[in-house]
This record gives C-alpha cells, structure tokens and sequence, in this order.
C-alpha cells in the first residue's frame, strides 16, 4: 500500500511538472544517491517536488496520497472508528483533541482534530463512526492528518462502500523517528533480550495481581489467566539503534509460531534457537516510537513484522 501511495506521489509530480516519470524517478534516484540512501523514497520525492515548485496545496487527494509535508489537502473519507475525546495538558495549556480512523478506497489515516468546533462535532455525534466526511484544509505530520482551525470538516454526499483499512505508514529511517512517530523501517536484529511473562484477564486484558495461586483482575475478581509474552530486542538500519518491543501478535510473527504456543519461550533451549535465527535478520517493522515509561529512553513497540521480499529490492537495486 506504501508503494502504491509512492507511485501514485511521482505520477502526480510528473503530470504537474509536465515531465515523463522516468525523469521524475531519475531524479529521486540522484537526489538518494546524493544523500547516501539516507532519505526515504517518499522523502526524496517531495524534495524533488519542491525543486520543481510543485506544492499540493488545495488539492483533494486520496487517503493514499497523503504524504508529510501536505498543507490545506482535501480529501472525501470514511470514519472507521471515532475514538473518545480526551482531555491534555502541556505545561499551562489545557485543551481537548479528537483522534479517529478514516479509510477511502485506497487506504486508511489517523486523523487528528484540535479545533473546538469540530471536537463537538464528535462528542454531539453528529460526526460519527461510519459518517462519510468531506475534509478540507488539512495538513500531514508524521504520516497522520490534522485538522486546525482552518480546517473544515463536513458530512459528505458521497457514499464510499469498499474502504481500505490498511494503514499507510511512511517509510523512514532509524535516525528520523521521533517520539509518537508511526513509521515503517527496514532494519537488521542485532541483540535480542529474554521475554517477559505476564497474566492478564482473559476478559478485559488488564493485567492480573497473583494471591497465593489464584489471578485477580480488579473488574472480573479471580480468573483463569491468559499469558502473554513482551520481548524486548535491538535494531539497527545503519542510520541508528533502537530497542524494538514486541507484545503477542507481533512476537508471535516475528518468531513464527501461534499464539498459543507463547509459552514454549519459557524453554530456554527454543528460545536460544529462536534467537540465532533472529539475530542478523534484515526485516520490516511497523510501529510506533515511544519513549519507556519507567527508563526514559526512546524504543520503538513494533505492531507489525513482514519479511523482506528479496526480489523486490533486487528489482529497486537493478533500476
Ligand atoms: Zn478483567
């Protein structure tokens, strides 16, 4: 869906421009080598775009298009899910920001509303799961759009019946990410750390407090326990180093095996067997950086892991 966003980016700088896309790819490519393949496609192609003097302000795109950097962009999208409006303080500013998912044909992108009058908008529902959503004015940063007070957002006339629900998330390097960032990285295993066991309230998921041998969960009282493993690892792309942690879903891909046999990890001989075969392995990870609540450093909670397809980035190298 990355890649789709991207081509869909150099077409659109092409037919702006009025050069075919081989020049405009041409270019990105120059511009990465240039910079020792420290930029991202997507990156390298909005430098391009500005150097041409193409700006996409006022434009209506598509989910799949937005790409950081965007100013005043339109787009006609879905709500896939309105999450409940909180409440923040920074330093002596108070206020309230909205955050919901929002999906056309071609892909899905958080959204995020700072302005009062579109924050009621959710909380009288008149905006709402499933409302179709004309949006105008808005703005990219790190890969989400926001909505400020120039913005607009209004129920549409169209109907959008087959949404994409993927995320598109934006390629980057180690070196970029900052906190909060939801990025894509290709990076290489290089330590991986022994996994924490937990239980949790098969139920809600909170996590349980052990009495002798029984689980309390502080809503469901005494429960049969899930277990659930973190595990904590280092990658690296080059650029830099991060501690990457993975919860169950993403663990369990990143070490192939089903969820239910988290537990086998407790054997040390598996695990040992598990990490050999990790460390020194190039991979994508989706995610999000945060930094550790209780150590303050900056680590990266993995959401998702895929393989590197070997003959995709032959055919990137070839070009
Ligand atoms: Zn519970």
């Amino acid at each position: 869906m990355i890649k789709a966003g991207y081509e869909q980016f150099v077409e659109k700088i092409a037919k702006q421009a009025g050069l075919d896309r081989e020049q405009i790819e041409r270019r990105i490519d120059a511009k990465r080598a240039k910079l020792s393949g420290l930029i991202s496609k997507e990156g390298a192609a909005q430098v391009v775009a500005a150097e041409l003097g193409i700006n996409f302000d006022k434009q209506k795109v598509k989910v799949s298009e937005l790409l950081t950097g965007m100013r005043k962009v339109s787009v006609t999208a879905k709500i896939l899910e309105a999450y409940p409006v909180r409440n923040f303080k920074k330093g002596d500013k108070e206020g309230k920001v909205a955050t919901m998912l929002i999906a056309d044909e071609t892909a899905s992108v958080r959204t995020v509303l700072w302005d009062i009058k579109h924050i009621k908008l959710v909380e009288d529902g008149v905006v709402s799961k499933g409302s179709v959503v004309e949006i105008k004015d808005a703005s990219v940063r790190e890969g989400e759009l926001h909505l400020g007070s120039i913005s607009s957002i209004d129920i549409s006339k169209e109907n959008i019946d087959a949404v994409k629900t993927a995320e598109i998330l934006q390629e980057k390097i180690l070196a970029d990410i900052k906190q909060n960032d939801r990025a894509r990285v290709r990076a290489t295993v290089v330590q991986v750390f022994e996994p924490r066991f937990f239980a949790v309230c098969p139920e809600c998921s909170m996590r349980l407090t052990q009495e002798g041998n029984r689980f309390i969960c502080s809503k469901h009282n005494a429960v049969a326990p899930t277990n659930r493993a973190i595990l904590t690892a280092v990658i690296d792309d080059g650029t830099e180093n991060i501690r990457a942690v993975f919860f169950s879903d993403s663990l369990c891909k990143l070490i192939s095996i089903k969820e239910g046999e988290i537990e086998m990890l407790k054997d040390a001989n598996f695990f040992l067997q598990k990490k050999n075969e990790l460390l020194g392995k190039e991979i994508w990870l989706d995610g999000r950086a945060r930094t550790n609540k209780l150590f303050g450093n900056p680590e990266f909670v993995v959401s998702d892991v895929s393989e590197i397809n070997i003959e995709e980035l032959i055919a990137k190298l070839e070009k």
